[in-house]
């Protein structure tokens, strides 16, 4: 299966690996690329489990909300968040269709790499 998030590469050699917990993102790019793709696929424990602990809401509450009916993802500007960075910013567009209604969100997320590991500290939609 191909994955949800865009990158046209198989599933298991992208988010997937990540999904499994055993590796963790390189860069705030990619967490963000695992993130989105967590949604789709209903892994809500990936999505808390990638939050920063003092800003992360409850695990029921993040799976109250999953899986989320996105169509599309496309990452439009990063910022740091590379391997010799301890923040970084990334700004995509996720689109979802809910009913016949299409909706594209644009957000800022502010990613925090904490004992190198890249972890979502908060997200402002534009
Ligand atoms: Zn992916």
């Amino acid at each position: 299966m191909k994955c949800p998030c865009q990158s046209s590469k198989k599933y298991s050699a992208c988010c997937g690996r990540y999904h499994l917990g055993t590796l963790h993102p390189p860069t705030a790019t990619a967490l963000s690329r695992a993130r989105y793709s967590a949604y789709v696929l209903d892994k809500p424990n990936y999505i808390y489990n990638t939050w920063v602990k003092n800003t992360r809401p409850s695990l029921e509450s993040i799976r109250l909300q999953m899986p989320e009916p996105f169509i599309d993802f496309q990452i439009t500007h990063t910022d740091m968040g590379d391997e010799h960075h301890d923040i970084g910013t990334v700004t995509f567009i996720a689109t979802l269709q809910a009913d016949d209604a299409i909706t594209a969100i644009k957000e800022v997320s502010l990613f925090k790499r904490i004992d190198g590991q890249w972890l979502y500290f908060r997200g402002d939609i534009e």
